[in-house]
Parts: structure tokens; C-alpha cells; sequence
């Protein structure tokens, strides 16, 4: 059968990822071409990040570059698509290199947002988006002794970061009251702070940037030497990163005419609603007015791949957006509404001499926001919840404890009267039927487990169940078959069965 024709535009991790899932569902539906304005293969920010740019010889050995070639993928990095030609469906690179298709995915991703000063044109000042402002960064560093970042969110402070580690002096430029106001509360902002401070790292809140000013003699030429805000002050740079926020790049979506608002817009299915044949993915799309970042990524690749795989409809319905700042020794996770305000329920843990804090908030029986400092080991667990948007009903009282101490799961019906499962096991017996056995806290068992426990012994017709200890109750004669959808039954995941010969003691099934 002929193969359809894909063209992917844009080689960071939203194309990269949308082509990985594709490849799983549907290896041999499309010849794939991917046209890449940056050199580096793909996902460009994300390794070495500011404490050092990818090396020709990084590049060339690139994960991504093998992996192209492994799938028989054409790959054209350093070349950026000027023109699609949506009737004939034929894509344009700035050197002439063309490809048609049936099938266009657009990953154009964000580009920097610089402030609207006067010397922002001036040597020195820079960006901090892509390998090209990467290697310009270490190679400044390795020079000049003064960096000013401006902007205090996640990209400014990994940068800054970057910078102190190379031996500069670096001052952070935040416009509001606390680091990563846009994900952090006022505390965990102000812990951020004094650890970035015992670093060396300083720090001018508050500050608007007015003017950057140059070393020629008017002022206004030259390499930077020093950030003029609007209270007079200033402070001496002769390196000036701008990280103040990003925007969609659309640039090319325009000129194809393709719908954008804040992003290229999408629906569910991450088609462009303008062409059915076009899907955007990643920074550049706009879903339900909505421009997300790395932590839908994962996401809307599933979405765009399976529809792009024709293997079904998954929707795309939105994410909720995560922030982990990737400097060492120091672990924050937030997600969701972390400031919480009217109809919220806020709870707070804070422990000053471990410099743990932990801020939930709840609305209704629903997790709409965390807030983790000194301790993230619940970050993930807390972001499920929320993004399965899951009620927190009868774990309410040990949320703040975290999931080790939870066992039963929210809003599931199968958790009530869910045993744990740590201790419990199946063994065969001599006939090929297979007993359970199930542990109980502290000899106890709910109204709950015991109705669950008859119920299963009805549906499969066991004889009975027995009371093997203080500790345990064994339900006898199951069949082997029956075993999967027994364990089902009881709320416990599928275990190891054990020979009744091997007499294993304790568990035998491994924890998930
Ligand atoms: C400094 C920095 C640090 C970050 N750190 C983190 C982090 O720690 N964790 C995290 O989760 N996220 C982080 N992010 C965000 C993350 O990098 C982005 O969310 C992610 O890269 C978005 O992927 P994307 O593929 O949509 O866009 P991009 O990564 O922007 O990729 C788009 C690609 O398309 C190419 N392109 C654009 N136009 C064309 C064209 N016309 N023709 C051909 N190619 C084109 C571009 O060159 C680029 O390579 C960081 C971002 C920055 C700037």
C-alpha cells in the first residue's frame, strides 16, 4: 500500500514526542519528513540548559538524529519552512528544500519575549530560548564578571543559576513580590529566595527595567554595562539575559493563513480548525484559548498521534500546568491554583527546620492546587489527583501526610473496603484451586470489606471464607480462571500465585 506523507515543522519535543507515539500506533501508515529551523536535532533547551550549549560533536550524536534514522525519517535540521502551499500541499524551506504531504503537523513552538526598552539592541543582551543564545551565554561567561537576569520565573532563575555556578556575579531583576509569582505562594517564593541568596545570588524585586545602557559614551552604543530602572537605580551588567516570558510563534501559521488567536487554534483532536489536514502541537497551538507548555506536551502528542494514526478519536480536554525548577539541591514542585481565595479550603504544613512547607488547596472535595518546598516526594502523586480531577472523599484527613500513608484510593467504588494489598497472596492448592489470603489491619475488618468479601464468595461460588488468624481471613476454592477477576473484585491488583509446596511465607506479590 502507498504510504501517506507526513511533514512535521518545528524540531523541539512537542514534534519529537507526537512522532514517537505515532511511530508506536502506526509504523508504516506515512513517509515522515521533519523540517527543523534549529540546528540542534531536537529538545535544544532542555540538556545542558545554561551551564553549557550542545557541542558540534552533541549534535551530530543527537538521540533524536538516530532515532530518525532508525525509522527511516528525513530529518533537515537547520532549515526553516517559509512557505506552505496549502492546495498543493507542498512545504517550502528557506534554501529551497521542499516536501509535499497529505498530513502536516506544525510544532513552531514559542519565541522569547523581550522587553520594550531602550538598549535591548545592545551587545550583550540576549535571550535565553534556544542553543544559539545557549552557547552565547557560556561564552560570555567565560569573559564578563556582572550577569543581570531579568525575570524571576523558572527560565530566569535556572539561568541565573547557570551563571553562578560559572564563577559571574549575578543579579536577579523580578518586576513582582516573590520569585515565580506566576506558580508559587508568597512563603515558598520568599524560601526559594533566602536559598538562592545563600548561593550568592542576589535579588532587586519590585524593580522595572526603564532602559539598558551601553558602554559607548552617549550611552546608547556598544556592550551592555548596566540595567537603569524606573526609581533611577542601577545596576552593573555587562551580560543582560531577558527571561520574561515567551509567546506562540505563529509567524509562519499566518502566512499560511491558518486561524490564530494567542496560538495557532486547535480543537480536541489538535486539528487547526482552519484545515483538518494541519495539526499544531506544543507551544504554538492554542486549545480552547489556551497556550500550555512542556506539561501538556505529553498529552496532546497521545491526541494528535492516535487521530494522525487513524486508530480512533482521543480528545484533548486541557491540563492543568506543573512547575519543577531544576537547580540542584533545591525542590519545589507546584501546580494548579496554589493561591487559593474565595470558595477554596486551604492547608498548610510547615516545618521551618527541615524547610519543608506544603500548601493544598482543596475546592469542594477536589485538589485544585499544591505547592511543594524541601520536599517534592508527593509531587506527582498530588498532580495525578488533580488532573484526574478525582475526589478526595475519605483520604481528606491524610492528604497533607502524603501517599505513602494513604491506601485506599479517592472516589473509586472498588476502594471501598479495599484491603491493603502488602501482605496479601494466592496460593494453589493441591486440587489446581487457588486460596487468598487477605491481612487484616490489626485484626479488624469493616462492614465494608466483609459485604465485599460475600459478595465475591456469592459471584464465584467459594464455599467459604475462613478465619485463619487474628491477623488474616483465607478465601478458599477459587478457580484458577476466576483468580484475575477475584483479585479485581476484592480491590487489589493482580498478584503472583505461589505453589502451597514453596510455603512462601510473607508476600508474594510486589507492591505497586
Ligand atoms: C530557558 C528555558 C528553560 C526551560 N526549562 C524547562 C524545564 O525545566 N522543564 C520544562 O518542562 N520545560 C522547560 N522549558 C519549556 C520547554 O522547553 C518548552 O515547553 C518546550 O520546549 C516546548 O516544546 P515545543 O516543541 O512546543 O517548542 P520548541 O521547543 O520551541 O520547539 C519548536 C521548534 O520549532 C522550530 N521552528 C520554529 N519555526 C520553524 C519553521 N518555520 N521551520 C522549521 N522549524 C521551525 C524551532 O527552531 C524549534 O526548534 C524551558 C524553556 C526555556 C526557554
Amino acid at each position: 500500500m502507498k504510504k501517506m506523507k507526513l511533514v512535521l515543522v518545528g524540531n523541539g519535543p512537542a514534534g519529537a514526542r507526537t512522532l514517537e507515539e505515532l511511530l508506536k500506533l502506526a509504523p508504516e501508515l506515512y513517509d515522515i519528513t521533519v523540517f527543523g529551523a534549529d540546528p540542534q536535532p531536537e529538545g535544544h533547551r532542555l540538556p545542558g540548559g545554561p551551564a553549557g550549549g550542545p557541542t558540534a560533536e552533541e549534535t551530530a550524536a543527537s538521540p533524536f538524529r538516530q532515532w530518525c534514522r532508525d525509522h527511516d525519517i528525513v530529518l533537515h535540521t537547520g532549515k526553516k519552512v517559509v512557505e506552505v502551499d496549502r492546495l498543493r500541499r507542498i512545504v517550502r524551506a528557506a534554501d529551497g528544500t521542499e516536501a509535499a504531504y497529505d498530513r502536516l503537523l506544525m510544532c513552531t513552538g514559542s519565541l522569547p519575549f523581550l522587553l520594550p526598552v531602550p538598549g535591548r539592541d545592545l551587545e550583550g543582551v540576549l535571550a535565553y530560548h534556544d542553543s544559539a543564545d545557549t552557547r552565547a551565554i557560556h561564552e560570555a561567561a567565560e569573559t564578563f564578571r556582572n550577569a543581570v537576569v531579568i525575570g524571576g520565573g523558572l527560565p530566569g532563575l535556572e539561568v541565573a543559576s547557570g551563571l553562578l555556578m560559572r564563577g559571574m556575579r549575578v543579579s536577579v531583576v523580578h518586576a513582582a513580590n516573590w520569585l515565580m509569582d506566576g506558580q508559587l505562594d508568597d512563603v515558598a517564593g520568599g524560601l526559594l529566595r533566602q536559598a538562592l541568596e545563600a548561593r550568592g545570588m542576589r535579588f532587586l524585586m519590585n524593580a522595572r527595567t526603564q532602559a539598558l545602557v551601553g558602554d559607548r559614551y552617549d550611552g546608547f552604543g556598544g556592550r551592555v554595562k548596566a540595567v537603569r530602572f524606573q526609581d533611577g537605580g542601577e545596576v552593573p551588567a555587562d551580560l543582560v539575559v531577558m527571561a520574561v516570558g515567551i509567546r506562540p510563534n505563529v509567524e509562519l501559521a499566518r502566512r499560511m493563513r491558518l486561524h490564530c488567536e494567542h496560538g495557532i487554534v486547535v480543537n480536541d483532536t489538535l486539528q487547526t480548525i482552519t484545515d483538518a489536514r494541519i495539526y499544531a502541537v506544543g507551544e504554538c497551538a492554542a486549545h480552547r484559548g489556551i497556550a500550555y507548555g512542556r506539561a501538556a506536551l505529553d498529552e496532546q502528542a497521545r491526541v494528535a498521534a492516535n487521530h494522525l494514526a487513524q486508530v480512533g478519536i482521543g480528545r484533548y480536554l486541557g491540563s492543568p500546568t506543573s512547575a519543577q525548577l531544576k537547580v540542584t539541591g533545591i525542590e519545589l514542585f507546584a501546580v494548579g491554583d496554589v493561591m487559593g481565595g474565595e470558595g477554596t479550603e486551604t492547608l498548610v504544613m510547615s516545618d521551618p527546620f527541615s524547610g519543608v512547607y506544603k500548601k493544598l488547596v482543596l475546592r469542594g472535595d477536589k485538589l485544585v492546587g499544591a505547592c511543594l518546598y524541601g520536599d517534592t516526594g508527593d509531587g506527582s502523586w498530588y498532580l495525578k489527583l488533580l488532573r484526574d480531577s478525582r475526589g478526595i472523599g475519605n483520604i481528606r484527613e491524610q492528604l497533607m501526610a502524603g501517599h505513602d500513608k494513604v491506601t485506599a484510593q479517592p472516589d473509586d467504588p472498588s476502594a471501598q473496603g479495599r484491603f491493603a494489598h502488602a501482605s496479601s497472596h494466592a496460593r494453589l492448592e493441591q486440587d489446581g484451586s487457588c486460596r487468598i489470603t487477605l491481612p487484616l489491619a490489626d485484626g479488624h475488618i469493616s462492614s465494608a470489606q466483609l459485604r465485599r468479601i460475600a459478595d465475591v464468595a456469592d459471584r464465584y461460588a467459594l464455599p467459604a471464607a475462613r478465619i485463619a488468624d487474628d491477623r488474616s481471613i483465607e478465601l478458599p476454592g477459587i478457580g484458577r480462571a476466576d483468580l484475575e477477576a477475584v483479585w479485581h473484585d476484592l480491590g487489589l491488583p493482580p498478584g503472583q500465585v505461589c505453589m502451597e509446596a514453596l510455603r512462601m511465607a510473607e508476600t508474594c506479590r510486589s507492591d505497586d
